[in-house]
């Protein structure tokens, strides 16, 4: 009775807490070892992993917002943005769809497992993710893998499957050690174990930088060894005089030949034969790597719509004269970039004023984001210039970098990639402004933005060439100007939702004493908006907007 009563009461509980699902501990596997264990669960038949715990394993960073329920996941190049309780996420700059969506539990934001299987976070971390009996895998990109090895009367034999081109070179140091590194290879896993047998004493596999290396220690009788490709497989073996030809010198031994799939251990290796040196390796059998994910498919949103030469966007507006947002970036609690004392957000609205000004006496209508120190978010910013119909957005920010040497003046428009790795890491550290943005940062209208059309970007490369120009020109700056690497391409969040040609301005770095101390001075400061200006003014002249 007493059994019955707490059966049914189990029974009612389940009923009462709502839709039913199991609890779960799921397991992170990188490289074959157990990393950690992960909260998730599986509901009607899908499975959610904790993404902080998931995403910060794998390597990515992590920033949560409590108020809008979001998680933004960076890694150098790559930005996902997934809100609580919506399917839709922003991957680098695209939307996408989840199966099911994201949820919140407790202090947790679960995600569908199918997130860590998408193509741009397996980059992202590098490493090749797949999901199967309820473990998340991640292995390294490898191309090449142990899947092999034999041991015979007469010889020890250790076989690798590249992928695609591998090349070695071998030395031996010593008559009992062989030293083998495969240039710019990545092995699937490190390994280490001994043979109990008379060639081979021990091997050691790793991973250094690029390259792989493998040493082997000789056993007693191993006095010959060779390394040879056949059919597509490299076998490095070891006897006690010269070997007979692979295959048919062994027959017994030889493994079937599957090129694509990961054949266990020769079943002629008893396990007395060999010995793992260390405990939580299994080097033996190759554990398939190459599972294909079984988790439910992703639903990818279509690619972005690619730029079209197509008539001058300007020419096509409804408006006479040309609407201009100047867009001083940071502002009120945000402050940009921060060196001895000096604030970017003071700075961009220096020059984001004067520029105003100057824009204001010539043939433009203009509007301005800030005009003092307040805090604009950035879906702000884009949207006021949406409202006014604007034909050009030109943002005003300072550079900053960890390099102090680093230094100059840049323009950057939109493009989904960044042009090289400093315009990429520039982007993140503007992006950085989200933080601000908890409560106003709208995820709709981040996807919305998203999905704005690539057809300003042609505009936009000949607005930043006339800006880059105009400001080499321009005397009395003392900021250096790159003609030939000034204008770069990266993926700014402030440009993305603007449905004009845009360009984001940096106009020195913060992080240089030469170029702080020449952006502090107000003469200078006019000098730039002048540049700036005159930029414009030659784009709009080109683009017949002046007579
Ligand atoms: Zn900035």
């Amino acid at each position: 009775m007493k059994h019955v009563l707490r059966l049914l009461g189990i029974v009612l509980l389940g009923i009462l807490s709502g839709p039913v699902y199991g609890q779960d501990k799921i397991p992170l596997l990188i490289s074959g070892r157990k990393q950690t264990s992960l909260s998730g669960r599986v509901q009607n038949g899908v499975t959610y992993v904790d993404l902080q715990k998931t995403a910060r394993s794998l390597g990515l960073n992590v920033e949560l917002f409590a108020r809008s329920k979001q998680a933004k996941l960076t890694a150098r190049g790559f930005y996902a943005i997934l809100t609580a309780p919506l399917r839709e996420f922003i991957v680098n700059a695209k939307s996408a769809k989840l199966t099911e969506p994201v949820q919140i539990d407790g202090s947790k934001i679960l995600v569908p497992v199918e997130f860590f299987l998408l193509p741009e976070v397996q980059k992202a971390v590098g490493k090749e993710i797949s999901f199967s009996d309820g473990k998340l895998q991640a292995e390294r990109r490898f191309n090449l893998e142990r899947t092999d090895n034999g041991v015979t009367a007469t010889e020890n034999r250790l076989v690798f499957q590249p992928r695609g081109q591998v090349t070695w070179s071998s030395q031996a140091p010593n008559p009992h050690t062989v030293e083998v590194v495969f240039p710019n290879v990545t092995i699937k896993r490190d390994e280490n174990f001994r043979f109990k047998t008379d060639f081979i004493s021990s091997v050691a596999i790793r991973q250094d930088r690029a390259d792989a290396k493998m040493k082997v220690i000789l056993g007693k009788r191993g006095s010959y060894w060779t390394m040879e490709e056949v059919d597509g497989k490299i076998y490095f073996r070891v006897g006690a005089g010269k070997l007979a030809p692979i295959p048919s010198a062994i027959p017994v031994q030889t493994t079937p030949v599957a090129a694509e799939t990961n054949t266990a251990a020769s079943t002629n290796v008893s396990p007395d034969e060999i010995e793992e040196m260390s405990a939580e390796e299994t080097p033996v059998t190759a554990i398939s790597a190459a599972v294909s994910p079984t988790g439910p498919t992703m639903q990818a949103a279509a690619p972005a719509t690619v730029m079209k030469p197509g008539p001058a966007v300007a020419m096509s507006s409804a408006h006479k004269k040309m609407r201009i947002v100047v867009d001083p970036g940071h502002g009120g609690k945000d402050p940009g970039a921060l060196r001895s004392r000096v604030r970017e957000k003071d700075l961009n609205l220096a020059v984001g004023k004067e520029l105003y000004k100057l824009l204001k006496k010539g043939n433009f209508e203009v509007k301005i984001t800030r005009d003092n120190d307040t805090f604009i978010p950035l879906s702000e910013r884009s949207k006021l210039s949406n409202n006014f119909k604007a034909d050009l957005f030109v943002s005003v920010h300072t550079n900053s970098s960890k390099n102090r040497n680093a230094n100059g003046f840049e323009v950057y428009f939109r493009s989904e990639k960044a042009t090289d790795k400093e315009a990429a890491e520039t982007a993140a550290l503007e992006n950085e402004a989200m933080q601000y943005e908890e409560v106003h940062y709208n995820f709709v209208d981040a996807l919305l933005q998203s999905l704005a059309k690539n057809e300003y970007i042609n505009e936009s490369s000949k607005l930043a060439g006339y800006v880059r120009n105009e400001v080499y020109k321009q005397p009395g700056i003392g900021i250096s100007v790159n003609k030939n690497s000034s204008v770069r391409q990266a993926n700014f969040y402030v440009l993305k939702g603007v449905q004009s040609p845009a360009i984001l301005v940096e106009m020195g770095y913060i992080s240089s004493s030469k170029d702080r101390g020449r952006l502090t001075q107000s003469k200078v400061q006019k000098n730039m908006a002048q540049g700036i200006y005159n930029g414009i003014y030659n784009y709009a002249k080109n683009e017949g907007w002046l007579q």
